[in-house]
Order: C-alpha cells, then structure tokens, then sequence
C-alpha cells in the first residue's frame, strides 16, 4: 500500500503484525502462524505480546508472566523479523488490545498498518473485547486455520456489519493440531513435547520446572 504527500512524492505504508497471547507457553502453532501471516501479508516483521493475566481471570494456575515473555523471546530469537515486547505486561490492569495497538499506532506513526493475527477459534469472542468496534476500525485481523474451528464471524457481522467484512481475513494456512492447553497436560503427565515447542522452550521448561504438577 502507498500514499500520496503533500509534496507529491509516493510514500510506502509499513506493515506490522502484532500477535498477542497468553503464551503459556509458547508453541509452534504460534510461530508458524506467525510466519505464515508475515510472509503472505509481506509484513516488516510481527511483533509478539505476552498479555498480563491476573489470576484470578483463569480458573487454573498459570507461569509467571516473567517466564511467559523468557519463552516467548527463546522462540522468537532465531527469526529477524520477529520481535517481543513487554508493553501489556508493563501494563497495570487488565491487557485490553485497543490500548496496545493505540500504543503502537503512537510509537509508529500514522504511515504504519497494523496486522493483529488472530487464531480461527478467537473470532467469536471478539464481540465480548473492549472497544471492539474502534479496534475494528484502526486495525486489520488476519485470522489462521485452527483445526476443529471455523472462523465463524456470524455474531460479529450481525453487529458490526461491513466492519467486519472489511478488516477481518481469513488466511489458509498449514493447521497443527497444537495448544499450550495440551503442552501443559503432557508436561503433567510426565509426556514428551519434543518438536511442539523450540528445544530453547523445552529446556526452559525442564530447568524451571514448570507445568509439573498443574494444568
Ligand atoms: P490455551 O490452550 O492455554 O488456551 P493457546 O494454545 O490457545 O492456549 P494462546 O496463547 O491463548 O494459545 O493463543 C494466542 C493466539 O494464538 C490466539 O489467537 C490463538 O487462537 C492462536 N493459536 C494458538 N494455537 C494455535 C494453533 N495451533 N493454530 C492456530 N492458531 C493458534
């Protein structure tokens, strides 16, 4: 995408993907999600966000957000185009995505588009998120296959109409049957994760100790 200055000259518009989670922990699905976006989308690079999660907002245990982002930079590490950022984390309160891309759009000036990637099975929360509408309006959603969920925006359209139809996409991309949800249960039972999670976030795991004994 470009645009027209004062001065006539064409300007090219950055592209940023930004993909948020809990990260608990991170996974390849999240990387190859992440990937697969940047480069179909031709974005400059993703950055990922650790949310803050208060615990008591999860009805189960859940790392300490310290290890979250460790893990999420271990992962990340070997990709140039991939970048973390602690923003939500640093945050006090509850991790609202219309204040982190509202962030973004500050740091980055108004010349940047902003890619929030999404998994399939977020869509139909997305009508519960803070200020959705307004997040709708300032960034585009790239939502990746999950298997067993179809990216059904049905609810949402109903809502927000052509807002919807116009800043959510839908991308085909390769599924892994993966969640941190399961990771975690492997780990409780004494399972392997070997090449679910980068060996960086295995060990990581294994000298900390996490996910030993709760899901
Ligand atoms: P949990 O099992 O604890 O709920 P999760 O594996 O869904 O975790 P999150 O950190 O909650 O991971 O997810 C962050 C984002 O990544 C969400 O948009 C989610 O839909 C997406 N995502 C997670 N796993 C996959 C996957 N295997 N394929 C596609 N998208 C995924």
């Amino acid at each position: 995408m470009s645009a027209e200055t004062k001065e006539g000259k064409i300007q090219k518009r950055h592209r940023v993907g930004l993909l948020g989670g809990t990260f608990d922990p991170i996974h390849v699905g999240h990387l190859m999600m992440a990937e697969a976006v940047r480069s179909e989308y031709g974005l400059e690079k993703v950055i990922f966000i650790p949310a803050a999660v208060p615990p008591h907002k999860l009805n189960r245990h859940i790392a300490p957000a310290e290890d979250r982002y460790r893990m999420v930079l271990l992962a990340t590490q070997s990709n140039p185009y991939f970048e973390v950022s602690d923003i939500e984390l640093k945050r006090p309160g509850p991790s609202y995505s219309i204040d982190t891309v509202h962030a973004f759009l500050e740091e980055y000036g108004e010349d940047t588009d902003f890619f929030f990637i999404i998994g399939a099975d977020v869509i139909p929360d997305m009508g519960t998120w803070n200020r959705i509408e307004k997040l709708l309006e300032i960034c585009e959603f790239v939502a990746a296959q999950r298997p067993g969920c179809k990216p059904d925006s049905e609810e949402l359209r109903a809502r927000f109409g052509e807002l919807v139809a116009k800043h959510i996409h839908t991308l085909e991309t390769p599924e892994f049957e993966v969640s941190s949800t399961d990771i975690r249960e492997r780990l409780r039972k004494g399972h392997s994760i070997r090449y679910i999670v980068p060996p960086e976030v295995e060990e990581y795991i294994y000298q900390k100790g996490l996910y030993r004994d709760e899901l």
